[in-house]
């Protein structure tokens, strides 16, 4: 099955508003006339999402219209509004341009404690918002060394998706690679993304298991994107740390288009 890949740039908590405008200028400039072909990239050959800090979504949905990307935020609250400080609403993400929100990255389990019941019902709220949840799951290091990496991540998927109904794709981001300048090899993240599959075959099954966009994040830089995209179950990437830079990210999402299918 053909599936447009996704390259999608996790911010964090980087960069200000000038810093963001400029980022999304270079991009713009990536689809321009005046570019030899082998150098556009096409938003039909890959799909490119930029989730920024929320004081930088206004910018960013400004300076990505047109088409050129889609702006998601970085998390969103379960409830619809209310007495919760320091969060935002799905609503409040859709009213200020976002079409996609991460749900359950491991920053958040890790300084926020968010438990994967929690993180489920953040994908159901966005949702229901008109929101895609781009949702993260992934294993510790000492959750590999001790052989859980799959029923941890058979547990982090089946209580994200418990009760969704709508649409949401896969991020497999394995804990120890982010940030940390190790990456998976190209034959141990095919294994999880093969695993995420069949699981989504399980409870969804073969033909929308079959649709959904898992990607994978951890350490992924123009280097080693192309021996990690030639996996059969690895459709693009959640680029932390080289997203942060126009020509990394833009030299990446080169390679996605080259060999889309
Ligand atoms: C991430 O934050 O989702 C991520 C994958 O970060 P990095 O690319 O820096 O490892």
């Amino acid at each position: 099955m053909a599936r447009t890949p996704i390259l999608a740039a996790n911010w964090k908590m980087n960069m200000l508003r000038a810093e963001a405008a400029s980022f999304c200028e270079q991009l713009r400039g990536l689809n321009e006339a005046d570019r030899a072909p082998a150098d556009r990239v096409s938003a039909d050959r890959v799909e490119v999402l930029v989730f920024p800090s929320f004081p930088l979504l206004d910018t960013v949905a400004a300076g990505l219209a047109g088409g050129v990307a889609s702006v998601g935020g970085q998390d969103v609250h379960p409830k619809a509004s209310g007495a919760h400080t320091g969060d935002v609403s799905a609503a409040q993400l859709v009213d200020a341009g976002c079409s996609w929100v991460l749900c359950g990255h491991s920053e958040r389990r890790r300084d926020h404690g968010e438990s994967d019941e929690w993180i489920g019902l953040k994908v159901k709220a966005a949702q229901e918002a008109g929101l895609i949840p781009l949702v993260c799951v992934g294993e510790t290091r000492e959750e590999r060394s001790q052989g859980q990496t799959l029923d941890v991540l058979k547990r982090q998927v089946t209580a994200a998706l418990d009760g969704s109904s709508g649409s949401f794709e896969l991020a497999y981001e394995p804990v120890w690679a982010i940030g940390t300048g190790e990456t998976a090899t190209p034959e141990m993240a095919q294994e999880a993304h093969a695993f995420l599959r069949r699981l989504l075959g399980d409870m969804l099954g073969a033909e929308r298991a079959s649709q959904v966009r898992i990607l994978y994040g951890g350490s992924a830089k123009p280097e080693n994107v192309d021996e990690l995209y030639a996996e059969n179950d690895i459709d693009g990437f959640l680029v932390g740390g080289a997203s942060l830079d126009s020509e990394k990210f833009s030299a990446m999402m080169r390679s996605c288009a080259r060999s889309a299918p």
